[in-house]
């Protein structure tokens, strides 16, 4: 559930927006698609 609007939300649904500055900085944004409040980042493919 988005803690924003409520709205339910699967990793699928979640929008991905990649924000590339340069190749070894590179974030993945998460944000709901029906809010488009930002729920969280990763870092690259790999996350810790
Ligand atoms: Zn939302």
């Amino acid at each position: 559930m988005c803690p924003y609007c409520s709205a339910e939300l699967t990793l699928k649904k979640l929008e991905k927006e990649t924000e590339g500055r340069g190749f070894f900085k590179q974030e993945t944004m998460y944000s709901c698609p029906k809010c488009k409040k930002v729920l969280g980042f990763s870092r690259g493919k790999f996350t810790s």
